[in-house]
């Protein structure tokens, strides 16, 4: 069974130190490589599909999150405030709140709805340490997370687009659904309490499950505090299950921000992640995986294999074409051993190059060469750029 905390140690992904505390972990090389191929690939689909990507602070003062309402309903999933000059400061606990100020920095009218705006960024949870481990429960959170700010009417054209690219992710990131659940409010103070917007807001959600024809369950108590989830749901090898990507409409926020627009009334936010939290997003890909991962995400995409000395100049060299061209290469020496025991060595990596005598002959470096297969398949004489073009996401 695929364990992401054994493999992902083994792999030189993350590791974690007590110095730093528990559910810190921090990336190694091949995690950051995985991870910065997942920023990009999102970035851009993201880009494509119509979203301005903003930065914001990864704290605000403490009235921010009155504001926004996670202080009543979400206080004890938060760190305690820091004091500084007399005010208070608290790391965030989600991004919903700066992106509402970002909406309400300009005057907005309706020709600019529906707008979409989108942050690869950092937000914070006080897990108690007990429960932490490895990158699925964690303190500090990578959220790809995005707000689509729109009217009441196109909110579930929009909700179903989200679904669109979580699907359109997945199938490229090799993640399967466990599930779709929709998740609803439960009893308790955790909840906002105004059943007209609970209901309006699931109507929308429950109308685009049913428009997709996909099946859910529905779970009480899971849904955010201001309104209903789409959770799309995996699971760990051990079946254990956590929710990866989201879809939720809010009716509560942008009251609470007082948010407009020329021409209209108020907006809806649709909060939605496509891939989820970077931490848990990867610690699922390991396990999925196993190591292999496919050739975009792989942290060395490519390795160069010389069959002899005589041949690691050039090696060499086709290891620097391959990096010039966008690949994440490296060389695997004849001191390492056997060019049997390079090519197990290096089992988990998409593409292995050859470098004999002949691809010297034709070229120094050479600019392509044979290529193994991790499953032992040959894809015959390749060249760089071709590789390169097999090692990027498609759209
Ligand atoms: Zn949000």
């Amino acid at each position: 069974m695929n364990d992401h905390r054994r493999l992902g140690r083994e792999l030189g992904i993350f590791d974690t130190d007590p110095l730093v505390g528990s559910g810190l972990p921090f990336w190694l090389p091949a995690g950051a490589a995985i991870r910065k191929a997942v920023e990009d690939y999102v970035h851009e689909l993201e880009r494509r599909h119509g979203y301005q990507h903003v930065n914001s602070p990864v704290l605000g003062k403490r009235e921010l999150y009155e504001r926004s309402g996670h202080w009543a309903h979400y206080a004890e999933d938060m760190f305690p405030p820091m004091l500084l000059g007399g005010e208070e400061f608290v790391l965030r606990p989600s991004l919903c709140p700066h992106h509402a100020l970002i909406y309400r920095s300009r005057q907005r009218s309706h020709r600019d709805l529906p707008l979409r705006v989108a942050e690869l960024g950092g937000m914070y949870r006080s897990e108690l340490s007990g429960v932490l481990g490895g990158l699925t429960r964690v303190r500090a959170v990578q959220l790809n997370d995005g707000h689509v700010f729109c009217a009441p009417e196109q909110a579930a054209a929009e909700v179903s687009a989200a679904l669109d690219l979580v699907e359109t992710a997945h199938a490229l990131l090799g993640v399967r659904a466990a599930r779709y659940r929709l998740s609803l409010r439960g009893d308790g103070g955790k909840f906002v309490d105004d059943a007209a917007m609970w209901a309006r807001a699931e109507a929308v959600l429950r109308a685009v499950l049913e428009e997709r024809g996909r099946p859910y369950d529905e779970e009480r108590g899971e849904g955010a505090f201001y309104g209903p989830k789409i959770d799309i749901q995996v699971a760990d090898p051990a079946g254990r299950e956590s929710t990866l990507s989201t879809v939720q409409v809010d009716f509560f926020q942008p009251g609470r921000f007082d948010l407009g627009y020329v021409g209209g009334g108020r907006p809806v936010m649709v909060h939605r992640s496509v891939v989820g939290s970077l931490e848990r997003l990867v610690a699922h890909l390991i396990e999925v995986h196993g190591g292999a991962f496919p050739a975009w995400l792989a942290p060395v995409q490519a390795v160069v294999l010389p069959v002899s000395d005589a041949e690691v100049p050039a090696a060499e060299g086709l290891v620097r074409r391959c990096v010039a061209a966008g690949l994440r290469a490296e060389l695997a020496p004849p001191a390492r051993g056997s060019l049997g025991a390079r090519i197990r060595a290096h089992r988990l990596v998409p593409y292995q190059l050859v470098v004999g005598p002949r691809e010297v002959a034709a070229g120094d470096p050479p600019d392509a060469a044979p290529v193994r297969l991790r499953d032992g398949g040959q894809a015959g004489v390749v060249p760089v750029e071709e590789l390169a073009a097999w090692s990027r996401p498609a759209f």
